[in-house]
């Protein structure tokens, strides 16, 4: 199967030839033809599958041939959960829409609204969006919904993850209801089935399972390390192994600050990219780290949503997951499209579930490293059990024979008391 063989039109062909694209990748096989004849979709696929250009080519088509005259309006609506996603989806469609006369733009908080309210005052075709300061434009007065023909919400799990479910209300609630909806997560929940619902019509969907993202080929290995050691092991493993570029998952904010201070000491140049940074900031990490200028980039899990990085050549996840599906996310993150990929991770005792959560779910074991210099490095305690056995007071409690013993002894000094 070609892209022309699923009926692109020539302006398009012409900009995926470009992109080096020529053969769809199963989402896009799969979703196109449903929009092409204007059914809503429900897509259940993760980034790095190739549905940015599943939804956009449509889009585009479907805008271009309609062939409108006069002054633009929005017709099309992405909303998406991040800054950096929407960055992303903003920049495909202005690859696949260049041999078009179609514009498009995108929108996010955390920066100034002016030069956005600028390019929205010149009238736009498409619209990327987050949902914040969708809504704000809309209240001020720069954007209108009326004219949507085309919605797409992007990463619906993610969404409700960051509390966006009121704001995805309000912006449904100001769509017309005559209109294409193609509703997109990569898990589905009972709470995000019944979203969708609100949002689609009669609909199709596609499915695009985890495993075959992943598993087929992304290159798995977990080292068992305690997590006092796991600096010293990502310092080990980025000295001794010749990769370009790094990504590294850490579970919070404050984590991926601490990693990159603690590299910095062992002279490895690393920028973190989370939530508490800039959009200016993480914007400029994210380009440094595109164009090589630095190897390690640590992320948490939000910030790095839709990084899309062609030539990753590893991830690390230096904190495993607690939800088995944030797991694939990352892994995704490697292996794009065509290309293979290496995913390691590092696992403390505390976080073996965590590992048997997603093994299941990727439906396989992954390779356990023994070799390596901090294996027989000791597990420190859990902070909270290391003070319990240090105060006889907690041993006591834990004994259910000193509990009974406890209250009668309690009991007992009552009985005196009230003699007394
Ligand atoms: P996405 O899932 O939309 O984030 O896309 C993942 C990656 O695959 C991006 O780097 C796209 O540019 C790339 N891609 C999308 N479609 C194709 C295709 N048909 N052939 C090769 N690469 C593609």
């Amino acid at each position: 199967m070609t892209f022309k063989e699923l009926h692109i039109i020539d302006p398009i062909l012409k900009a995926l030839e470009t992109q080096g694209y020529t053969h769809p990748t199963p989402i896009q096989e799969q979703a196109i033809p449903i929009l092409l004849e204007g059914n809503d979709l429900l897509g259940c696929a993760q980034t790095g599958t190739g549905k940015t250009a599943a939804f956009s080519i449509p889009i585009i088509q479907n805008l271009y041939k309609s062939n409108f005259q006069g002054r633009k309006k929005i017709r099309a609506l992405i909303v998406t959960p991040t800054r950096e996603l929407a960055i992303q989806i903003d920049d495909n469609i202005s690859h696949y829409a260049k041999h078009t006369n179609l514009k498009n733009m995108v929108i996010f908080g955390g920066v100034k609204q002016a030069k956005q309210t600028a390019n929205l005052r010149q009238g736009q075709d498409i619209l990327v969006a987050t949902p914040g300061r969708l809504l704000d434009l809309i209240s001020q007065g720069f954007i209108t919904l009326k004219h949507i023909e085309y919605f797409v919400l992007d990463e619906a799990d993610q969404m409700l993850d960051m509390g966006f479910i009121h704001d995805i209300k309000k912006i449904i609630a100001k769509l017309p209801t005559q209109r294409q909806s193609l509703f997109f997560s990569a898990t589905m929940p009972k709470n995000i089935v019944d979203l969708s619902r609100k949002i689609l019509g009669n609909y199709q969907s596609v499915t695009i399972k985890p495993e075959q993202a992943t598993a087929e080929k992304v290159e798995q290995a977990v080292y068992f390390v305690p997590k006092k050691s796991k600096i010293k092991l990502l310092t080990y493993l980025l000295q001794t192994n010749d990769v370009s570029s790094v990504l590294v998952f850490s579970r919070t904010k404050h984590g991926a600050n601490k990693v990159v201070k603690q590299l910095a000491k062992q002279e490895i140049i690393a920028e973190a990219i989370h939530g508490n940074k800039s959009q200016t900031a993480r914007q400029k990490a994210l380009n440094n780290f595109k164009d090589g200028n630095i190897k390690v980039l640590i992320a948490t899990d939000i910030a790095a949503r839709g990084i899309d990085v062609s030539k990753l050549s590893l991830v690390i996840n230096y904190d495993l997951p607690n939800i088995p599906e944030t797991y694939v996310h990352r892994i995704g993150r490697t292996g794009r499209a065509k290309a293979s990929g290496i995913a390691i991770s590092f696992c403390d005792r505390e976080e073996r579930p965590y590992l048997r959560d997603i093994e299941k779910l990727i439906k396989q074991k992954i390779k356990v490293i023994n070799e390596h210099p901090f294996v027989n490095d000791e597990e420190a305690a859990p902070t909270e059990q290391k003070q319990h056995n240090k105060n006889p007071r907690n041993q006591q409690r834990r004994n259910p024979n000193n509990r009974n013993r406890n209250r009668n002894r309690n009991r007992s000094n009552n009985s005196r008391n009230k003699r007394d």
